[in-house]
């Protein structure tokens, strides 16, 4: 029987391989402009690490994690996410004692047990940013700016800001229990999900895709109506560092985020080319993160991108794919020690050359030339090289000049990079 990848894991294609290299480069590029640093952290952690840092009652800790027990019998799980892994880097390796302000990004795969569909993976990747140690809602307006560039430098049209204010622990748990009370009433239309999210968690509510928990929800009460002046100074302050920077958001009281650490500014951006998993990144603070961690408490604000959901919506017209400077046509086994040498001379240089390594025909190596896309041919016969000389043929306009084989790499390398 073959063997398939398991179902949610994707392989990226090289003919796909283009653009995350792209999204990359870019996000390294703009981040490390705005003063972050990349940070590598493992990919398995200890499972009290998410089950403290997201909390118990969220849809990733109670039914998304790959959790299993390693041969010493310790619980390890498959990153859900980053944030609180690189809370605990700073924490271990005392980052803060350097400078408490840690400006801090990583990319990689994260790991969930979702539903796959279009858009939603059980293996997906994502560009992950945090901020430690500033508590000042400059640096919320600061981080949001930079996503919007970045997400602007990479292509993307047709965004979408939204914000909100979730409060903090002094005022979210009176607005919880508004909300519990509200929600009471409405149970009957409640999924069973929610039943329970009613007693755990009912902010999740809002999240719910199920039709009847919307509308269930549809006049609740609205979080930021219940924030406390410490709370809505800071969202207000946010607010207007967003509008001196020239930023649109649109307010969004029921965007609520799905992790319990959550505190103050929400955020999201929202894309109209996606359909149904519309959301190409999310972020907010969370001032109350660290406390659930140690003893050292710091405020943090960051965002994750989904790193498949915005390759989805890159410019169509845009060239990803490298194709090959040139291909070597060569005829005549005579001619096959020379074409190595040359095509690794041409390798060195950094010109990307292909070759027949099967003595096929000249018609059928220009047939795959075509289909590789190579800019040039460089046709070699025997005649040719007894008299040091080769053809270079221009694929795209069909031109074909001869070109003499002294100095040949010094030719090709003026014309091709
Ligand atoms: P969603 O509401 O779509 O489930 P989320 O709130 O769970 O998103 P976060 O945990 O904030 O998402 O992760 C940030 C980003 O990571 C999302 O905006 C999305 O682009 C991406 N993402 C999250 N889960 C998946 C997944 N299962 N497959 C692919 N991308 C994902
Ligand atoms: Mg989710």
């Amino acid at each position: 029987m073959e063997i398939k990848a398991i179902r949610g894991f994707n392989d990226i294609l090289p003919d796909e391989v283009g653009k995350w290299h792209f999204v990359e480069e870019t996000a390294r590029e703009v981040f490390e402009g705005f003063g972050f640093s990349e940070i590598r952290i493992p990919i398995l952690e200890r499972t009290e690490l998410f089950s403290r840092g997201i909390g118990e009652a969220t849809d990733i800790v109670e039914k998304e994690m790959y959790t299993f027990t390693d041969r010493s019998g310790n619980s390890l799980t498959l990153r859900p996410e980053a944030t609180a892994s690189m809370a605990r880097a700073y924490l271990e390796h005392q980052l803060y004692t350097f400078d408490p302000v840690a400006k801090l990004y990583c990319i990689g795969p994260m790991f969930r047990y979702e539903r796959p569909q279009k858009g939603r993976y059980r293996q997906f990747y994502q560009i992950d940013v945090e901020v430690f140690g500033v508590e000042n809602p400059m640096v919320d307006a600061e981080v949001i700016v930079m996503l919007i560039h970045f997400l602007r430098r990479v292509g993307l049209e047709k965004l979408e800001l939204q914000i909100n204010s979730l409060g903090c622990r002094d005022c979210r748990p009176r607005y919880r229990e508004e909300l519990k009370k509200f929600l009471k009433q409405k149970a009957f239309q409640l999924c069973e999900d929610c039943q329970r999210r009613l007693e755990t968690n009912p902010l999740r509510i809002f999240d719910c895709k199920v039709e009847t928990c919307q509308e269930a929800i549809a006049d609740a009460p609205k979080v930021n109506d219940f924030i406390c002046p410490e709370c809505q100074k800071h969202f207000d302050k946010v607010r207007e560092y967003l509008e001196a920077a020239g930023l649109a958001y649109i307010l969004n009281p029921r965007m609520v985020r799905g992790l319990d650490y959550y505190t103050r500014t929400a955020f999201e951006v929202v894309s109209y080319q996606l359909g149904s998993q519309n959301a190409v990144t999310g972020g907010g603070r969370y001032d109350n993160l660290f406390g659930e961690l140690g003893d050292f408490d710091s405020p943090g604000i960051g965002f994750a991108i989904g790193i498949e959901r915005l390759v989805s919506l890159l410019p169509k017209d845009r060239e990803f794919v490298q194709y090959p400077h040139l291909f070597i046509a060569a005829l005549g086994v005579e001619t096959l020690i020379e074409v190595y040498q040359i095509i690794n001379q041409l390798h060195l240089e950094g010109i990307r050359a292909e070759l027949d390594y099967e003595g096929k025909s000249l018609k059928s190596q220009m047939r795959r030339a075509d289909k590789l896309k190579a800019r040039y041919v460089l046709i070699l016969g025997e005649n040719e090289l007894k008299q040091g000389k080769a053809v270079l043929r221009n694929m795209e306009t069909k031109s074909q000049e001869e070109i003499s084989m002294e100095g040949l790499i010094d030719i090709l390398r003026k014309k091709l990079l």
